[in-house]
């Protein structure tokens, strides 16, 4: 009789909330108490150093060594009165983490004893022994070199006893090898192209942020539950498991009361964040049991991308103080809907103006209207790549699946806003010339009302929505890091105004008023760009087939999608924006292959050994209790009446007899696909191979394992079936 199972889901109903000492400082007061931001900044460091490492974070100036060994002087100082011993650069390889290496402060003091040092040179770089992070065959193992490098512009911070220093992590030969390189590349990109338009408008603007406010979604088990699960364990989401008779159909969980002991980790966790500098806001239950959310306040891009992965290890962390493990996985449980997590994304001056926002006067608005069209365009343009950004095994299941974004990616705009688009469409632009002329522009653009930031009309089913004041991604997975497709957006918008900014200037050049010529530009792009404009429901097959029609992007092949990085217009548009050469995209994409590779095959691994250890014979003992009782009833009834009272037994038993046959030959054929597999040497080639003939095979021998979780006595069933993993608290 399966015990475990039993104690397990005892001890999880009995399972009490922790009690949280809460602070008794508001959060006001303990908000970025870990961080050294610039309020430390200046009381730790001498004025001109200050002014200098300001400079660098705000401009990128660079520091030279004497001011950077001021300031690891400072942080140290600050640093070991927050009690840390050691320090660590703290980078993001390709493997979705984060990574890092703790040294302490301690030197040799040349006397005998030692002394708390830290220089400028180990703030500035470092080399990591890391042969052992994927590359692409970037770096091979003979030359092992690469070089983490701080990046001031995301403030250093101390968790228990280290101190993090955000870095980059780059090849000897400069190539990179982590999210946070490109991302500052891309970044610089579309600050630089957007400043070029934003001056059409106001030539006061300096500098142009690119903002990121993320919405993680998430699952809470318990952890005794959890542990009980190899498959959750090992792969974090479940190979099998039948639908619990109650789901997510009642429409109950969403906004509902959050769990007391939920609520305490919350809590909990929501303090940490806080003192670690995240402005954390929002909480909520999610649409499937035990699923929550947990969202920010925006920020800048690159700091948003550094909390989100901060956050992600620390609710790891906290969930276990809690008796909880915190499931990141897009589709942990078939049946309920997955996780994500929105990339709120928009542009704003260095003069305060969110340049997604509509504004009052016909000028604002055309402002406005250019950052929205060309966005369009980008995302039109790039739609197979932006889908790629977002790519992974993991969020394949979530994709296309029926739920959250369809696997093609388009925008929805609104009514109203589309009204203005179309408006602008036909309006004939010979006629706005004349109007204006050398004497005053008439902008012939419908007013827009204010209304509409708080008032844009929800398609929860749109991948690239128009929220009011900025674009919602919410096609991203919730365990990706967002920098992948905030490389992939920021870079795509960039040169898209690289390109605009050229044409609108040779319209000027042959003598077009300013306004003329963006009016002109801009409805050119309306109309290129009208096919990745869809208002309806994504989830339909119609629309697949209307998708297809207007030609973007409807791949479907978690490998063959990430092909699109390497299409022609995309290397010309990374190249061009400076955020990757050919060599990284062609690298990074060997890492995607591979990595969605590993992960089918440790799936099927994971899924053979739970049907050798557990399912078949499970089934086959209560199969063997059926037998026994068919020959006994044959003992004491009569052979007609023993006939009948065992027919029903005797059909389980085939059934039981049917099912496991077929997982056995199954598992056996998988193991066999895996071989050949595993022969191929591109790893494209063998990662279309794990696509199309294992994964296939996963959910078929799914299918006939959840059909015996039904068959099969509750108590002798060994796994926490999904009733007990998502119902108890
Ligand atoms: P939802 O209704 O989608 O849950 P919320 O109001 O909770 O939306 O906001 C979601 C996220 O969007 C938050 O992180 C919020 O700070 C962020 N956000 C709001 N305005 C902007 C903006 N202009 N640019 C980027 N992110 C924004
Ligand atoms: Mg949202």
């Amino acid at each position: 009789m399966s015990t475990l199972r039993f104690r397990v889901v005892e001890k999880a109903f009995q399972a009490k909330a922790l009690e949280v000492p809460m602070p008794s400082e508001r959060p006001s007061e303990y908000f970025a108490k870990k961080v050294f931001n610039r309020e430390k900044m200046f009381k730790y460091l001498p004025t001109a150093v200050y002014a200098k490492l300001v400079d660098a974070m705000d401009n990128g100036a660079v520091l030279d060594r004497a001011i950077a060994d001021k300031v690891a002087e400072g942080m140290k100082c600050w640093a070991m009165e927050m009690g840390a011993t050691h320090y660590t650069h703290w980078f993001q390889p390709l493997t979705e983490g984060t990574a890092e290496k703790h040294d302490s402060f301690i030197e040799h003091d040349g006397k005998g004893g030692m002394i708390e040092e830290f220089s400028g040179k180990l703030l500035v770089q470092q080399e990591p022994d890391a042969s052992s992070f994927p590359s692409g065959g970037i770096r091979n193992t003979f030359e092992a070199r690469g070089y983490s490098a701080w990046d001031p512009s995301s403030p250093v911070f101390v968790v228990d006893d280290t101190l993090c220093i955000p870095t980059v992590f780059i090849a000897y030969t400069g190539e990179s090898l982590d999210y946070k390189a490109p991302l500052l590349k891309a970044l610089r990109a579309v600050n630089k192209a957007a400043v070029e338009v934003c001056h059409y408008f106001n030539p006061d603007v300096k500098k142009v942020m690119a903002y990121l406010g993320w919405e993680q979604e998430y699952f809470l088990v318990d952890e005794g539950l959890y542990a009980a699960r190899p498959d959750l364990l090992l792969t974090g989401r479940t190979l099998m498991g039948h639908e619990a008779s109650k789901n997510q159909q009642l429409e109950d969980h969403y906004f509902g009361a959050i769990p007391t002991r939920v609520a305490a980790f919350m809590k909990d966790l929501e303090v940490q964040a806080l003192e670690l500098g995240i402005p954390v806001k929002t909480r909520h239950n999610e649409v499937a049991p035990n699923q929550f959310e947990l969202a920010p306040i925006f920020e800048e891009c690159n700091l948003a991308v550094d909390h989100n992965m901060l956050i992600m290890s620390l609710m790891r962390k906290v969930a276990r103080t809690h008796g909880f493990r915190v499931l990141l996985h897009e589709k942990p449980f078939k049946g309920v809907n997955g996780s994500g997590k929105h990339n709120n994304w928009s542009l704003g001056t260095d003069t305060g103006i969110l340049l997604m926002a509509p504004g009052k006067t016909a000028e604002e608005n055309l402002r406005f209207i250019t950052f929205v069209v060309n966005t369009l365009m980008a995302v039109y343009r790039h739609n197979g790549l932006l889908k790629a950004s977002i790519m992974s095994a993991t969020n394949a299941h979530r994709l296309g699946a029926n739920e959250a974004p369809p696997a093609i990616i388009s925008s929805f705009l609104g009514e109203q806003l589309s009204k203005v688009l179309d408006h602008m469409e036909v309006s004939a632009t010979d006629e706005l010339i004349s109007l204006g002329g050398k004497h005053g522009m008439k902008l012939d653009i419908p007013q827009i009302p204010e209304l509409l930031i708080d008032n844009t009309d929800r398609n929860r089913t749109s991948p690239f929505a128009f929220t009011g004041n900025r674009f919602e991604f919410r096609a991203v997975g919730s365990e990706a890091n967002c920098a992948s497709a905030m490389i992939a957006l920021n870079a795509a918008v960039a040169e898209q105004l690289t390109i605009f900014k050229t044409e609108v200037d040779a319209l000027i050049e042959q003598g077009e008023t300013k306004e003329a010529a963006l009016i002109q530009v801009i409805r050119k792009y309306i109309k290129l760009s009208k096919p990745i404009r869809f208002d309806g429901n994504g989830y339909s097959d119609a629309w697949k087939e209307e998708a297809s029609r207007r030609g973007l992007d409807c791949e479907t092949s978690c490998p063959l999608i990430f092909d699109r990085y390497l299409k022609p217009e995309s290397i010309k548009m990374f190249e061009s924006t400076g955020v990757m050469s050919q060599k990284e995209l062609e690298a990074r994409n060997e890492v995607k292959w591979e990595t969605y590779t590993k992960k089918i095959q440790i799936e099927a691994r994971v899924l053979g050994d739970l049907v050798m250890n557990h399912i078949v014979p499970v089934a086959i003992e209560y199969q063997t209790k059926l037998i026994d009782n068919v020959y006994k009833l044959k003992g004491i009834f009569s052979e007609a009446e023993a006939d009948k009272l065992s027919a029903e037994n005797i059909a389980i038993i085939r059934k039981i007899a049917e099912h496991t046959s077929y997982i056995k030959e199954h598992v056996d054929g998988m193991v066999n696909a895996r071989k050949i597999a595993n022969k191929i040497t591109d790893e494209r080639e063998k990662a279309i191979a794990y696509h199309d003939k294992i994964a296939p095979m996963l959910e078929q021998i799914r299918y006939h394992i959840d059909k015996l979780e039904l068959i099969v006595d509750d108590k002798m069933w060994t796994l926490p079936k999904y009733r007990e993993l998502l119902f108890v608290r």
